[in-house]
């Protein structure tokens, strides 16, 4: 029991208990709160170890709860030379029922608006939740810095509304749910790194007619290697003045081109990154009394081309909270 106070001393308390008072039932209708930066965070951890296991190397802006500014993670990003910028982010609302996605791309369009666009079908689908593809001119071009100051394509991701009571709980609360947007971002890059190759064309045998002939004798100790993410060349030992007709070569399954006879050599122009492909290489006859071509049985070799390098940037952390919301 704590002794009698004085006078004075109980005259200095009142103004505090009078505060403590009225703040007490504000404070528990408010319930929990919480700060963007957490679920940033922890997206982006999420992120990285979906692209870690895929081969897919990472460069985080920052793994802790530190203040980066805005500048140091450009630079960071640009300096390492990355060829996806993703900045990761939950949205504000005065309006509460705000409840979407949005994905925000460069106004130049180009790679980052696929990426973009990638990762907002993924939201869709994953979160059963509308998303958004959306960009922004400002007074100096892209109204956000991380789009404006990034050289290579950059998106930022608005995956929930913090202001939104429901999802704020949602990203508070449930790992299930920061999964299923790391999830969705996550196939939204694999799924933009596809694109990343030159359009190819059939090449001219692929309208034939062609029969596999076990009799016509495959190319022999066929090897396959990645020059860079984007060509792939094949090389192989001629059969040896036995058949008279070209090499053809197929990406699992498709007709991607074919090597005159004499020729030992293969080069796949259209290859995108991070891909493990399936190469067959058959040797092929086309007897003139005969509408269909001959071919062998295929050769196989299996080559995986190196992938892009993400950087994921989960902004705001340590004294920027980022948008506050309550739950
Ligand atoms: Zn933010």
């Amino acid at each position: 029991m704590p002794r009698p106070k004085s006078l004075n001393s109980m005259r200095r308390l009142l103004p505090v208990l009078l505060l403590v008072g009225l703040l007490a039932p504000a404070q528990a209708h408010a319930g929990n709160r919480l700060f963007e930066k957490s679920p940033n965070l922890d997206i982006a951890r999420r992120v990285q170890a979906l692209l870690l296991h895929a081969g897919v190397p990472v460069v985080m802006t920052r793994t802790s709860d530190r203040t980066t500014s805005l500048e140091s993670r450009t630079t960071l990003a640009n300096g390492r030379r990355v060829d996806a910028f993703i900045s990761l982010h939950n949205n504000a609302s005065p309006s509460r029922s705000a409840n979407w996605s949005e994905v925000y791309h460069q106004l130049s369009g180009g790679g980052s608006r696929t990426l973009a666009n990638m990762i907002r079908g993924r939201l869709a689908t994953n979160l059963g939740q509308t998303a958004y593809l959306k960009t922004r001119r400002g007074d100096h071009g892209d109204y956000y810095w991380q789009l404006r100051h990034t050289s290579m394509p950059a998106v930022i991701v608005e995956s929930a509304f913090i202001s939104n009571r429901r999802q704020a709980r949602l990203l508070a609360t449930s790992a299930a749910y920061r999964q299923k947007i790391a999830q969705s971002v996550y196939e939204g890059i694999m799924a933009y790194q596809r694109t990343l190759r030159r359009a190819s064309t059939p090449p001219e045998f692929a309208a034939e007619t062609r029969v596999t002939v076990p009799a016509v004798p495959p190319p022999e100790s066929v090897r396959g290697r990645a020059i860079n993410s984007h060509i792939v060349r094949l090389t192989w030992t001629p059969v040896g003045g036995l058949v008279d007709g070209p090499v053809r070569v197929y990406r699992d399954g498709v007709p991607i081109g074919e090597a005159p006879l004499g020729q030992t050599v293969f080069e796949d122009v259209w290859a995108a990154p991070g891909q493990s492909y399936r190469y067959e290489l058959r040797t092929a006859v086309k007897p003139s009394d005969l509408a269909a071509s001959l071919e062998s049985s295929p050769a196989v070799v299996g080559v995986r081309t190196p992938p892009i390098v993400v950087c994921l940037d989960p902004g705001h952390g340590g004294r920027d909270p980022g948008a506050t919301g309550s739950y």
